[in-house]
């Protein structure tokens, strides 16, 4: 579904992304963790071009991710992105939010794009809050209903920018579990997160990443237990 090949990223003179090789496959859950600083976040980011990568190769479903105009937009249909800060836009409703891109991009009717709105808001638990702005939203509730317009695209791949680290520890739960539901129906998933109890029920492999580089990558029961690197060893020491 993804695959990576001798990926590098420069910004600037600055390499933040070192021969990076990975492939995912349809329906695989992926945490990917590390230091502030390792890259996590850039290279979730290449996935759908929100940051161009200098070398190496990525493919989505098969496309070559190049800089064309017309494949970046076929690759973002696929991939719902969510973000640590929600970016939903505050002078429209939770509805409106999730009907926008639907309508301008896949083209669906006012009634369609509505209507699957209210269904995937309706499945983050959130339908009632439909007719609010955002700002009148819990942080919890602003990221479900983040969730929720990134469904509204129907990707075949969500990628998760640390859903859960701007979050009062009281709404990470209700996150959580509407991450876990997700995962539960089989979508393609790569979360940069932390919650290491969330890799632990959902990961099917949880990849560590140090300065840039991918430096392990193992299913979490034997990630938790039996890490092979030292830098490995020192990060969880750090954060378990
Ligand atoms: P965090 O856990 O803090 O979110 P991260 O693992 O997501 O960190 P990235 O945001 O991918 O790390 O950043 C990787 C490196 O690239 C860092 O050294 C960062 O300073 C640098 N970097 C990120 N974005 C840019 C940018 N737009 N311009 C220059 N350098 C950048
Ligand atoms: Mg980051």
């Amino acid at each position: 579904m993804i695959s990576m090949a001798g990926v590098e990223k420069w910004y600037g003179d600055f390499k933040a992304l070192t021969d990076i090789n990975l492939s995912v496959r349809t329906g695989e859950k992926i945490v990917l963790c590390g230091p502030s600083g390792s890259g996590k976040s850039t290279l979730i980011r290449c996935i759908n071009h929100l940051e161009a990568y200098q070398k190496g190769e990525i493919r989505v479903d098969g496309i070559l991710l190049g800089d064309r105009a017309k494949t970046i937009d076929a690759i973002r249909r696929e991939v719902g992105m969510v973000f640590q800060h929600f970016n939903l836009f505050p002078h429209m409703t939770v509805l409106d939010n999730c009907m926008l891109a639907p309508m301008r991009s896949l083209r669906a009717s006012k009634a369609e794009a509505e209507a699957t709105a209210r269904r995937l808001l309706a499945r983050v638990k959130i339908l009632e809050q439909a007719e609010k702005y955002p700002a009148q939203l819990s942080g919890g509730q602003q990221q479900r209903v983040a969730i929720a317009r990134a469904l509204c695209m129907q990707p075949k791949i969500m990628l998760f920018d640390e859903p859960t680290s701007a979050l009062d520890p009281e709404m990470v739960k209700e996150v959580l579990d509407t991450m876990i539901g997700l995962a539960e129906e089989g979508i393609t998933m790569i979360c940069v997160t932390h919650e290491m109890g969330f890799a632990r029920q959902v990961a099917d492999r949880v990849i560590f990443m140090a300065s840039g580089a991918i430096v392990e990558e193992a299913p979490p029961a034997e990630f938790f237990t039996a890490p092979r690197h030292e830098r490995t060893r020192q990060f969880l020491g750090e954060i378990l």
